[in-house]
């Protein structure tokens, strides 16, 4: 509680800028809202995770949840960001479903008839041989309209632009330091108008909104090198190979819904390696395994409002595991919301939970 910022008035605090604390960040530049972010790096789901978007679930060949609207939402601003940051941070990359028996073929073709699906299905199958580094007994098919966003490049390059004008902390945030008034809030020096809170799977910390059901589920990945694997585009089995370029791969994730801790497991990296032995064919070595855990939320659809007692604290969270295409849909919504008294989409505002005890 010892530290007091310099006074100011904002119109927003930030709380937490992983992909949600950002893609809300971006909302205020673009409607020229003045504001301080805090983070404390406690959560780290935006920064380990693999940065594809991909809008088809390659399970069963169907649609995400709203991925097409998200899409339309989520890549301008990528791009946006990259000529505003002058870097790259957002390129395509098709993705390879590696088949594991004929009628999952089938059923590919099947799902490529679906009208919602011809955007991003190829139809034509790609030859098992086309890579000779991976064990391919089918054929593969091919996800277009997918990509990577280099997260971490681009959170760096937020960040940035916000220290050097003193509005980004890496302090963590005291919620017992707030003082909530009608009309604004008081934070150890700063006043602000609004409180957007965006901590990940951190927010179970937060004394406001941690009676939410934000489940939480832990991934791990590993970084592997080989010079003979020269994949070009991601690789989808039961595990994700992902080309980071120099001959670097991010490969996983694990899944866990018990550990919440941000160590890396020796049981993680043994079921991966385990993974990438029945895939990959060529030699190969780990030189990095990293772990975050995901908000992911009890029914699978973000937390995004106000608070039932303290109108001027929001939520802005369980951007589950699709956080890229996700954050930017349900940040305007939280925005236009707030600024604009436009309803939230019920399937996304945290009242849905109100009078439910979990
Ligand atoms: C292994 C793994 C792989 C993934 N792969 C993909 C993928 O390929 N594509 C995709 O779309 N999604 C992926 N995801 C999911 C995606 O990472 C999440 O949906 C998204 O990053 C969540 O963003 P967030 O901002 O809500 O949370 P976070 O990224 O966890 O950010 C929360 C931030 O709040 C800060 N914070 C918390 N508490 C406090 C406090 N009290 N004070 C100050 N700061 C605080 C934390 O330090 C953190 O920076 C993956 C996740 C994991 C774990």
């Amino acid at each position: 509680m010892g530290v007091f910022y310099f006074c100011t008035m904002v119109d927003f605090i930030i709380v937490g800028f992983g992909l949600a604390g950002m893609s809300f960040a971006d909302q205020l530049e673009e409607h020229n809202k003045s504001y301080v972010v805090f983070d404390n790096d406690s959560q780290r789901s935006s920064r380990v995770a693999g940065g594809l978007y991909n809008p088809v679930i390659l399970k069963r060949f169907t649609l995400a949840w709203k991925a097409e609207e998200q899409l339309a939402e989520a890549l301008p601003l990528y791009n946006r960001l990259q000529q505003q940051f002058n870097t790259e941070i957002t390129y395509e990359l098709p993705v390879l479903r590696r088949f594991n028996s004929v009628e999952e073929q089938n059923t590919w073709a099947e799902a490529y008839d679906k009208p919602t699906l011809q955007r991003f299905l190829t139809p034509q199958l790609v030859d098992k041989n086309t890579y000779a580094g991976i064990d391919a007994l089918y054929h593969y098919g091919k996800v277009k309209n997918t990509g990577r966003v280099e997260i971490v490049k681009m959170l760096d390059a937020f960040k940035e632009k916000l220290t050097k004008r003193n509005a980004f902390f890496e302090d963590g945030f005291e919620y017992n330091a707030l003082e909530i008034n009608a009309n604004e809030v008081v934070y150890k020096g700063i006043k602000a108008k609004y409180v957007v809170f965006a901590e990940g799977y951190g927010l179970k910390q937060n004394p406001f909104f941690n009676e939410l059901p934000l489940t939480g589920n832990k991934g791990e990945y590993l970084i592997i090198k080989s010079e003979a694997l020269k994949l070009k585009e991601a690789v989808k089995s039961a595990i994700f190979i992902i080309p980071l370029g120099d001959n670097l791969y991010k490969v996983g994730a694990t899944y866990n819904h018990d550990d919440k801790t941000l160590k890396s497991t020796i049981e993680a990296r043994e079921e991966l390696e385990k993974g990438i032995r029945k895939i990959i064919k060529v030699p190969f070595q780990v030189v990095d395994q990293m772990a975050g855990v995901r908000p992911t939320v009890l029914d699978r659809r973000p937390l995004v409002g106000r608070h039932a007692k303290y109108p001027n604290l929001h939520i802005l969270n369980g951007l589950g595991t699709r956080g890229i295409l996700i954050g930017p849909t349900v940040a305007k919504a939280l925005y236009q919301n707030i600024a604009n008294d436009i309803p939230l989409d019920k399937e996304i505002n945290i009242k849905r939970f109100e009078d439910r005890t979990f």
